[in-house]
């Protein structure tokens, strides 16, 4: 009889298990016991650097937010570039990269759906779930219709395994036979890149659905965190991309760090790029305040005092406000739809509404402030 209490683990995928336990004995045991004993040549670390920020940028500018999200539309050429430096991350080929992604988005945290599902543990979330054959990694190619008809993405989902070896194994060792020193080579721009980059990648799997925080839902587990981001080519502001899954940003703001968004936005200005999606302002500080009030009600929920009620009765106020200029926003939504596309050609008529967008968007953003005061007066006496 079988045991249901603790059901038996999958069987583990061998291959994998060894390719993972070399790579990183390789990268992060032996290379730097080769650093600090014999030394890495400049070339290496120049190779290791342009390889690790071409394949970073390869997958968060391509693979996701490309052609896992298509927050954007790419030209042949940069698509060609992405596709290519994709190959050194050894994450797998665009398509069955993005036919994961898609399932880890649409059944987030659930743990018979989501590939990496958080509450399956960290270890699971981070690479665990690549070391066992679980039903949850099984690749579902009906995700991805869009991307079989991608001749770029097919030409790399053939040419796969034999580029990953010719790219991360042949060209440090060539590479490091021209500049003289093979071994150091392939040990730093090798396994040492491949190793650090792969474990930056996990982390938003893992981390980035641990430790962080949820400004625009809490309905899943993702989290933003500035410092994941600076090891994801900016893939660290995840609750943000969870949230709005479409726009070709992760870090939202001007100084959050994400050279993913840098990039997207550089190729549209050089002409290698377009219709890059962003999500509408209102849509985004809208989330946020939802946020706020939720967590200012909690918060003001825990207490009893008197002062806690005044402020309670704020809160309460502001929320009606909040709702008055939602449904002040879906209402110029619904006269934009009903005017039709022949009548935003009347520039009166277009000027007319976005005066209308911006003051709605305005009544947000000080709202944001003034409910930020009021969290700070509120809870820096208690
Ligand atoms: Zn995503
Ligand atoms: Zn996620």
């Amino acid at each position: 009889m079988k045991n249901t209490s603790s059901p038996a683990k999958p069987p583990l995928v061998k291959h994998n298990l060894i390719f993972f336990i070399a790579i990183n004995l390789l990268g992060l045991v032996a290379a730097p016991i080769w650093f600090f004993t014999v030394g890495f040549t400049p070339a290496a670390w120049v190779l290791c650097t342009v390889l690790l920020t071409l394949s970073g940028l390869s997958i968060t500018a391509g693979y996701h937010r490309l052609w896992s999200h298509r927050t954007y539309k790419a030209s042949e050429p940069l698509k060609w570039f992405l596709a290519f430096f994709g190959i050194f991350s050894l994450q797998n080929s665009i398509l069955i990269w993005a036919a994961r992604h898609r399932i880890h988005h649409r059944h987030v945290d659930d743990v018979n759906e989501d590939p990496h599902s958080i509450k399956s543990g960290f270890w699971h979330a981070h690479m665990g779930w690549m070391i066992r054959d679980w039903p949850t990694s099984k690749v579902d190619l009906d995700q991805v219709p869009d991307l079989q008809k991608d001749r770029v993405v097919m030409w790399q989902h053939r040419v796969y395994w034999p580029m990953v070896w010719a790219l991360n194994l042949g060209l440090p060792a060539v590479f490091g036979w021209f500049t003289g020193d093979v071994v150091g080579t392939i040990l730093l721009a090798g396994a040492f890149r491949l190793a650090f980059s792969q474990h930056c990648t996990f982390f938003i799997n893992s981390l980035a659905h641990t430790w962080g925080k949820r400004s625009y839902s809490d309905e899943n587990t993702a989290r933003d965190n500035g410092i994941i981001a600076l090891l994801t080519w900016g893939e660290g502001y995840h609750n943000f991309h969870h949230a709005f899954q479409a726009d070709y940003r992760n870090g939202l703001r001007w100084w959050q760090f994400d050279p993913g968004k840098w990039l997207i936005a550089t190729a549209a200005s050089l002409g290698l790029a377009r219709e890059l999606k962003r999500t509408p302002k209102f849509k985004i500080q809208r989330a946020r305040l939802q946020m706020q009030f939720r967590e200012l009600r909690e918060r003001l929920a825990q207490q009893a005092d008197d002062a806690a009620l005044t402020w309670r009765e704020t809160v309460e106020r502001e929320y009606q406000q909040f709702k008055e200029t939602v449904s002040q926003w879906q209402a110029v939504q619904a006269e934009r739809m009903a005017a039709g596309t022949e009548a935003l050609r009347d520039r009166w008529r277009k000027t007319e509404l976005r005066t209308r967008y911006k003051e709605l968007e305005y009544r947000l953003k000080m709202q944001h402030r003034r409910l930020t005061t009021l969290q700070q007066a509120a809870f820096s006496a208690a």
